[in-house]
């Protein structure tokens, strides 16, 4: 293997060979002349202290950032390229394939070569040839940057035998070293992203910006790497996510225990991040290489393609019997469907997200995601961290040994995360829930009042401007909300619940009022009551029936209303647990 380096090549390219290729290869004499009125008499002048120099004529080299410009080098390149092809030279190549035609004894790309011998004296008489060659066109072989080495199949892989190099060479940007463990590429990708990383914390933004970067930047100045090496899963997922990991939870404030990998990469709708690993970036990355190797129009790259099917057969398999846009789609729901499930597994950690999950619709997640976007820093971790259940509870701090008790000191029972933000039965909690659901019902009432029709009254639990109180529609009762037309009652009783009882508390209210029609004051009596129940999370996941909208003649909540009601439930739960 020898690898050939020009000096300046694409500056010192004769402009008469260029002119002698063009003919060689049979390009109509009218191009040749556009290539003269832009090549012939070319010159330059150089103007220094208030004096020009005469002109210097410019008989070498192709203009720099013309794209005419790499395709005359290669046309320069082509006649040396074609006597290659002849059967001589060729039998003098590297068997890539097991069949004749596979047998390559030279790479070229533009001015990079490589030459591929099946022996030494092949190898010699191959860079004889390109010498020739170098030397007619007047071209200028950099000795110093050129290397070669020798290698033999020995146990099914190549073994380095000539030690004319070190460990590792770079080709076209890739490093290749011999035992094919990337140990270099690794090396440099740890470095780049431990930069990369540090920067981001580094910098003075909220966490929420942080994670931004992190999902939007920071993939993109991988994707040479992710796209040329065939990196390990372990040290994806090992290595690489794990360093991530400890990026995210240091932004986000959470605890060394917590698992956030599977957290971070699940969807937004599970109450995820939805930011992918690296190890399913890459996967998703290889696919399309696959993909694009099979279909090539080259019949070369598609046998290359089939050469390598051995280690490729799980990626592969992807691509049978699916175009490459549902074999992507089907990679990346069953990455998402991996990481959702190990999430929402964690006994813990995942409890929250799977009530979310059933009761919540993913329209009202992704609004909730966007609410607490709009955070300072702190609250958003706070918000992160209660989902997770890694706040600093009593309950929690036993665990991490960081308190010897984990009671609840004005109640006395387990102090856990649902307990502080919705379960402490001790007078003070009680007092804030209340008030934490009564900011939120006159939230609700004082958007409804501006929609009532002429026929239409808003009777509610809270004296509300426009509103009259719920008392004068029922006795002994009082439901949150109530909407009264002609013709009938419809009732919304609004909860403000742990999130792990969102479906509990709405069966529980709907019961409890099963029988209110009983209630009605006598001036209602003929009306029917329908009751329909909205729940607000204590971390603001917002729950509606529709229905009570269709009903009651309301438009749904729109999107200003949930996000909301989501930072304002936040903002009194926080404050709720600051009390605690
Ligand atoms: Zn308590």
């Amino acid at each position: 293997m020898v690898l050939l380096d020009l000096r300046n090549a694409f500056g010192e390219v004769q402009h008469n060979l260029i002119r002698s290729s063009l003919r060689y290869h049979h390009v109509p004499e009218s191009i040749i002349r556009v290539f003269n009125s832009i090549y012939s008499d070319f010159g330059v002048t150089v103007s220094s202290g208030g004096l020009l120099t005469d002109k210097i004529l410019v008989k070498r080299g192709v203009l720099q950032g013309d794209p005419c410009s790499p395709l005359l080098f290669n046309l320069c390149f082509n006649s040396l390229m074609r006597l290659l092809e002849s059967p001589e030279y060729k039998q003098m190549g590297y068997f890539w394939g097991r069949q004749e035609h596979q047998q390559c004894s030279w790479l070229q790309y533009a001015d990079d070569a490589l030459i591929m011998a099946n022996s030494l004296s092949a190898a010699q008489c191959l860079v004889k040839l390109f010498e020739a060659g170098c030397n007619w066109a007047k071209l200028d072989i950099r000795l110093d940057k050129c290397l070669s080495f020798g290698a033999v199949l020995s146990g099914g892989k190549f073994q380095q035998i000539l030690p004319n190099i070190g460990l590792h060479f770079k080709y076209l940007g890739r490093i290749f070293d011999f035992k094919s463990l990337n140990s270099e590429p690794k090396k440099e990708f740890q470095s780049k992203l431990e930069k990369i990383l540090a920067k981001i914390s580094s910098l003075k933004v909220r966490s929420q910006t942080k994670l931004k970067i992190f999902s939007r930047y920071v993939p993109s100045q991988f994707s040479f790497e992710l796209k040329i090496y065939n990196f390990t899963d372990a040290f994806l997922s090992g290595v690489v996510d794990r360093m991530c990991t400890m990026s995210i939870k240091e932004w986000l404030e959470f605890p060394h225990s917590s698992c956030v990998t599977e957290w971070a990469s699940t969807p937004i709708n599970y109450c995820g991040l939805g930011i992918p690993t690296f190890a399913q970036r890459a996967a998703r990355m290889k696919l399309t290489k696959r993909h694009l190797l099979q279909k090539s129009k080259n019949q070369e790259i598609r046998e290359l393609w089939a050469a390598s099917k051995g280690s490729n057969i799980q990626v592969d398999s992807l691509l049978d019997n699916r175009d490459q846009k549902k074999a992507g789609a089907f990679l990346r729901s069953q990455q998402a469907k991996e990481s959702t499930d190990h999430f929402l597994s964690l006994p813990a950690q995942g409890i929250m997200a799977r009530t979310v999950k059933d009761a919540v619709l993913p329209k009202n997640i992704q609004l909730w995601k966007q609410a607490l976007d709009s955070l300072s820093t702190y609250d958003h971790n706070f918000a992160r961290k209660a989902m997770m259940s890694q706040l600093p509870t009593l309950h929690n701090l036993k665990i991490w040994n960081c308190s010897s008790t984990n009671q609840c000191p004005r109640c006395g029972e387990d102090q856990t995360n649902k307990h502080v933000l919705s379960n402490c039965g001790s007078r003070d909690a009680l007092v804030r829930y209340t008030d934490r659901h009564n900011h939120i019902l006159e939230i609700i009432a004082k958007w409804i009042v501006p929609q009532l029709k002429p026929n239409q009254t808003l009777y509610c639990d809270l004296s509300v401007p426009g509103a009259r109180s719920v008392c004068d529609l029922f006795n002994g009762v009082r439901p949150d909300l109530a909407i009264v037309s002609p013709v009938k009652i419809v009732v919304g009783e609004l909860t403000i619940c742990h999130e792990t009882n969102l479906i509990k508390s709405r069966d529980y209210k709907l019961h409890k009022y099963s029988n209110i029609e009983a209630s009605r004051s006598s001036e209602f009596c003929r009306r029917p009551v329908k009751v329909h129940t909205i729940e607000v999370s204590t971390l603001g996941f917002v729950v509606a029936e529709p229905d009570f909208f269709k009903s009651a003649g309301l438009s749904l909540f729109d999107h200003r209303i949930i996000k909301e009601l989501a930072t304002t439930a936040l903002s009194l739960s926080k404050s709720i647990y600051h009390n605690r």
